[in-house]
Formats: structure tokens, C-alpha cells, sequence
């Protein structure tokens, strides 16, 4: 079995948000989801959320933005 994200259940990406999208979705899934600790590892809403312990709705896994830029924009 897949080693899952242990924010997956509550992750709007994982749980599909991106509506139309199912391949970019699903890419996403394969790339960071369910691909270890590596993987979530590389996701900047993983990153996010153990930094700050709170992630904006929109973030995208691969957001180029840095945590600093993000907590700036969110007023963190
Ligand atoms: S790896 Fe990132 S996008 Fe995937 S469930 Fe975890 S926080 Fe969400």
C-alpha cells in the first residue's frame, strides 16, 4: 500500500478541488501524495503546514512561492 500523505483526508488537493482537471489531479496524487515522505516532502502545502500549522485553500503543491513569501501575503 501506497505510503499517504497524513494530511490527504483533509487536503483539497487530494481530495480532488481540482474540478476538470482529473490528470493534473491525479499527477499531483503520484507525485506527492502518495509518494512517501519524499514526496510530501517536495509539497509546498506539506511544507506549509508544518511550518505555520495552517495552509492557504488555493496553495498548489508546487507553488514556487517560498514559506516566507506565503505567510507575507497571508499576513502570518
Ligand atoms: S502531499 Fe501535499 S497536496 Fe498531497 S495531501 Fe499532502 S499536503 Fe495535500
Amino acid at each position: 500500500m501506497a505510503d499517504v500523505c497524513p494530511s490527504a483526508d483533509k487536503c483539497p488537493i487530494f481530495s480532488g478541488v481540482l474540478k476538470g482537471k482529473e490528470i493534473t489531479s491525479k499527477n499531483y496524487r503520484l507525485q506527492y501524495c502518495e509518494n512517501g515522505i519524499v514526496g510530501r516532502n517536495n509539497c509546498k502545502r506539506w511544507q506549509c503546514k508544518n511550518k505555520f500549522g495552517k495552509v492557504p485553500e488555493q496553495l498548489l503543491p508546487n507553488s514556487k512561492k517560498t514559506l516566507e513569501e506565503i505567510a507575507a501575503e497571508n499576513n502570518w
